[in-house]
């Protein structure tokens, strides 16, 4: 029960409210076992013509303030218990948030993003349900149970005992069905998970849908899985349609031995009519914590095994974490330097071998090489996104492992060779969070050649982008990082690919502000479009993790390798 300090500090945070709830939840108990005890007296005054009318409204009268006591006192416990399940939820959704935030890009190269999700969904919801209905259905179980049995066992011990020899296989069965039906409900969120995804990407790319006449296609695709759907649902269907009249079955059974033999010493004169009347009322009030008995063993096993996974990724250690006592690093000079460095993915071949790189401040690297050569690996090793396995990476001299990760980044502008773009507005994205910069919104867009298009959208940079920018074009979308990279002014500029996804002539325009904001940073350009590298002072030729060429452009070029090959393709190409 390691895991279980996790949220102890909840409960302790909330013992009062805690506190509070179980007493009005007991109270609640006790209030619906009164009732029984009102009818009784009623029945047995009935019975003895003892009671007149102004009587009668008595008990009534009686009963409806237990009933007003028991809604309000239900109110309190349910907000207070149930109140406190969402808190640990909350609380514990946010700490898993915060913390995957800071595990390292290895962490999720290995983590399924739908693990993942469901950790932070599935498994907190196991928690809250154990923490909250648990609680509930452990203590009803307990109280109203034993309360009840109570009750009935001092009107009459031996017909007690026989009512309860169908009340165990309430306890089996709800156990046994509870699990089953969790299962199929499970299913059947999963499809509708599904279905919904279906429909999106159905959608979302309605353009390759319709051009590729495959709307019958797509048709079929959603028919065949809103048959799954229904299939689930009715397999759900199906039990809980099963357990229900079950439990309902099991009850009346013992309603039938009360009718039987506490109908016969109701004759007998060993118990009163009231008895009698009351020990029927006690049947119905006793299969709700026999179920809950079954119920709980399942919710607290599912709750336990949530919080058991939650606590493994919580006990993740970061990859990449700040290093102790760093002296803060405030404007670099953008001096990089690789040191014998090696990297391989985790548990895979090595994919950066040995590279030695010196970039001084200032400089302009082009590095180009055949896919999968690791020319983004060496990008990401200068974010510190991963650490070298061998050798290290500097920056001002400073190994990257002694800078503090705030100011690493700070010091770094980076273009993704894949941009991600988040659901909300253009400028939004662009900003990035540096609302501060709004009014240099313009001049990035402008740089990135991006501003055009801008203007040509009714909302200018107000336009929402879709999800993922999904309203945007692929060269659209690179412009965006380009601007959001170039807003940032820092001394550092890392560009992958940058201009793989625009036209030749917006190419141009982006290549020409790149040139002239070189001289003022330290940037390193990783494209297969050697034209990006035309100003650069150095070109590194990567193949196989190595660095196989280094030179300017007029040595390369003339030296017959990788780089002169490529560049006599693409000016062959620029000719046609
Ligand atoms: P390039 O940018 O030159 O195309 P990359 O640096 O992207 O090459 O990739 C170099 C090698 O590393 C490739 O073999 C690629 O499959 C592998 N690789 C890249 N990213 C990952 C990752 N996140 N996990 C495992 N292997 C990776």
């Amino acid at each position: 029960m390691k895991s279980l300090r996790l949220i102890t500090p909840y409960f302790s945070e909330n013992r009062m409210t805690i506190l509070l709830g179980l007493v009005c939840l007991v109270a609640v108990d006790i209030l619906q076992l009164l009732i029984p005890r009102v009818i009784k007296f009623a029945v047995d005054d009935l019975t003895a013509i003892g009671v007149d009318a102004q009587g009668l409204g008595v008990y009534a009268a009686q009963i409806v303030a237990l009933a007003l006591g028991i809604g309000a006192l239900r109110y309190v416990w349910r907000r207070c218990l149930i109140g406190t399940s969402r808190v640990v939820e909350e609380r514990l959704r946010n700490r898993l948030f915060s913390h995957l935030q800071g595990l390292s890009a290895a962490y999720f190269d290995q983590a399924k993003t739908g693990d993942l999700m469901a950790h932070a969904t599935n498994d907190v919801q196991h928690v809250r349900m154990a923490t909250g209905m648990g609680l509930v259905a452990l203590t009803d179980g307990i109280v109203l149970g034993t309360a009840a049995v109570g009750f009935m066992a001092a009107i009459n011990l031996r017909l007690t005992l026989f009512v309860l020899i169908p009340m165990p296989m309430i306890i089996f069965c709800t156990r046994l069905l509870s699990r089953k039906m969790h299962r199929l409900y499970q299913e059947t969120q999963a499809t509708f998970a599904d279905m919904t995804e279906v429909v999106r990407e159905r959608i979302a790319g309605i353009r390759i849908v319709k051009a590729y006449t495959g709307e019958k296609r797509s048709k079929e695709a959603l028919g065949r899985i809103s048959e799954a759907y229904i299939e689930r649902n009715l397999d759900l269907v199906r039990v809980t349609g099963f357990f229900f009249p079950m439990m309902m079955f099991f009850s009346n059974l013992s309603m039938v031995i009360v009718l039987f033999l506490g109908g016969r010493q109701t004759l007998r004169f060993t118990i009163s009519p009231g008895d009698f009347v009351a020990f029927i009322a006690y049947i119905g009030l006793l299969t709700w914590p026999m179920m809950a008995m079954g119920w709980v063993t399942n919710l607290i096993q599912r709750g336990k095994a949530s919080l058991d996974r939650i606590d493994r990724i919580l006990s993740t250690a970061p990859g990449i974490v700040d290093p102790p006592d760093a002296r803060p690093l405030r404007r670099s000079r953008g001096d990089i330097r690789f040191e014998s460095v090696s990297f391989g993915y985790t548990g895979g071949e090595p994919v950066l071998a040995d590279i030695q790189v010196d970039v001084s401040p200032g400089a302009t690297v082009g590095i180009v090489g055949p896919p999968g050569a690791g020319k983004s690996t060496l990008l990401a090793l200068i974010a510190r996104r991963y650490d070298p396995d061998r050798g290290k990476v500097c920056l001002d001299g400073r190994d990257l492992r002694d800078i503090r990760l705030s100011d690493l980044h700070e010091q770094i502008a980076f273009v993704p060779q894949e941009p991600f773009l988040f659901t909300g507005t253009l400028a939004e994205n662009i900003l990035a969070g540096r609302s501060a910069d709004e009014d240099k919104l313009p001049l990035a867009a402008r740089d990135a050649s991006l501003l055009a298009t801008v203007e040509e959208f009714p909302d200018g940079f107000q336009t929402r982008v879709g999800e993922k920018g999904i309203m945007l074009s692929g060269g659209q979308k690179q412009r965006v990082a380009l601007a959001r990279a170039l807003l940032r002014s820092a001394p550092v500029m890392l560009l992958d690919d940058p201009i793989s996804q625009v036209d030749t002539e917006t190419g141009a325009r982006i290549v020409d502000t790149l040139e002239q904001m070189a001289p003022e940073r330290t940037m390193i350009i990783v494209s297969h479009r050697l034209a990006a590298l035309r100003f650069a002072d150095r070109i590194l030729v990567m193949e196989s993790g190595r660095i196989t060429e280094s030179g300017t452009h007029e040595e390369l070029a003339a030296s017959g390798g990788f780089y002169a090959r490529t560049f006599r393709l693409q000016r062959l190409e620029e000719e046609f």
